[in-house]
């Protein structure tokens, strides 16, 4: 889910919208993704360009065509990704000619350098490679260090309006290092200067709808910056995104719209930097020199495995034990067998003893547990039985006193066995606070 608000514009410095053309029909099957585009717009926005629009277009003459054409009457920059290879379906060059209504040359140099390639490997070259030295009249030879293929920019006019066109090769490989090494630093000369300016808030546990009814009266102050907000796993992303002439405006730009939300959600916010939630809670603990331990039923480790994906968490993150079954529970964190018999494993009388045993087993300042149903099937014949599926307890123990959250989760295994993880780790955030 995603909602993007506000657009970045200073009638002074007009900022540059870009169109992405993946050109390969093997990204229009279920077997391959376009994932040139995603590097491609990093690389665009770290030059202050925006990228209004991406196309994945087939290995057609007309369809590429149609596209260059759409793209060069909607947006400034028109990048392409592929076809510039020798073989029949590598269609761009032609493409990029017929819709600008220019011709294409062969260049003497680069047809050179092919033959010296195929003849460095004591190759002879087929008769299609030759058109890898076509090049668009008027466009600058983007020497590709990696592959065959080079790239190729038109810096031209339609309509009056400049554009400016790349042809880069397709295989990430190729057309990674020809970007960073020698398209950016021609765009960061021929484009005016920009300077990006990003912020990130993370929120967990909250209905997108509630941080949009109380945050959007105040970005939609700052139509210079675009607000995107970003939902899924049991957070809530808000991002802010600025450019400007000058870097230390941009900043500020987005530093005082961050204040302002954190001032709203105030608590809710766990994260002003982009830090993730296992890293805050690990850092509040370091922090108060605390140590953690943890008993898991439903969740199989899955607590465990989020702290220890953070470099250093034993520092504070002593382990723990996965308790599945009533006889581990008991073996392991000293709940009594009666309890388990007489409550349940899923209840609240349980998740306070496997709290507590587990702290006093580890000697960690602090236990947490969670036991809960995660589904698809129901609790096991007795006091679980009718229990409903997504029911979970967590319970938080440190050597004063122990708290027992219940949460009922709706959602299948997965997303419930994430939730009660999640709800795990703001307990103890929101507890350490
Ligand atoms: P080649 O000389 O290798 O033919 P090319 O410029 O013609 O290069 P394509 O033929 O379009 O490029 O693509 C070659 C390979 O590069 C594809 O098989 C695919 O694996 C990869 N590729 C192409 N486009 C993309 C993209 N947009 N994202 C990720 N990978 C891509
Ligand atoms: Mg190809």
């Amino acid at each position: 889910m995603s909602a993007t608000c506000g657009h970045a514009e200073d009638p002074s410095h007009p900022i540059m919208i870009a169109e992405i053309i993946a050109a390969g029909s093997e990204m229009l099957t279920p077997h391959r993704q376009d994932t040139n585009s995603l590097f491609l717009t990093a690389q665009l926005n770290d030059l202050g360009v925006e990228v209004a629009f991406k196309t994945i277009v087939g290995d057609s003459l007309e369809h590429l065509a149609d596209a260059a054409r759409t793209a060069l009457r909607r947006t400034d920059i028109i990048v392409f990704s592929g076809g510039l290879g020798p073989t029949e379906d590598d269609l761009t060059r032609e493409a990029v000619a017929s819709a600008l209504d220019i011709g294409l040359h062969r260049d003497a140099e680069i047809l050179a350098s092919l033959y010296k390639r195929f003849a460095a490997r004591q190759m002879a070259m087929p008769r299609n490679n030759v058109k890898q030295a076509d090049i668009l009249d008027g466009a600058t030879v983007l020497v590709n260090p990696v592959g065959s293929a080079p790239g190729q920019m038109l810096d031209t006019s339609v309509d009056g309006y400049r554009k400016l066109v790349l042809l880069l090769p397709g295989p990430p490989r190729e057309l990674k290092p020809l970007f960073t090494d020698v398209v950016k630093p021609l765009l960061a000369e021929i484009l005016p200067p920009r300077f990006i300016a990003r912020r990130l808030l993370r929120m967990p546990l909250i209905p997108e709808s509630q941080v949009d009814a109380r945050t959007a009266p105040i970005y939609q102050q700052y139509t210079d910056v675009q607000t995107t907000i970003l939902a899924g796993h049991g957070e809530i992303q808000l991002h802010f995104f600025t450019s400007s002439t000058v870097l230390s405006e941009a900043q500020a730009r987005v530093d005082e719209l961050a204040s302002r939300v954190e001032a709203e959600m105030q608590d809710a916010v766990f994260s002003a930097q982009g830090e993730s939630l296992e890293e805050v809670v690990l850092l509040m603990l370091e922090m108060r020199h605390l140590t953690l331990a943890a008993a898991e039923s439903c969740t199989g480790g899955l607590l465990g495995q989020r702290l220890t994906a953070v470099p250093n968490s034993s520092r504070a993150f002593l382990g723990g034990a996965i308790v599945y079954t009533p006889e581990l529970k008991t073996r392991f964190a000293d709940v009594p067998e009666e309890m388990i018999e007489r409550h349940g494993a899923v209840s609240p009388e349980v998740s306070r003893a496997l709290a507590e045993g587990i702290r006093k087993r580890t000697g960690a300042s602090l236990g947490i547990s969670i036991t809960g149903l995660a589904g698809p099937n129901g609790g096991p014949p007795g006091p679980d039985e009718e229990r409903p599926i997504g029911l979970v307890y967590i319970g938080l123990s440190d050597d004063r006193d122990t708290q027992v959250k219940e949460l009922n989760l709706n959602g299948d295994r997965e997303y419930i066995r994430w939730w009660a993880s999640q709800h795990a780790l703001d307990l103890l955030r929101r507890t350490l606070l």
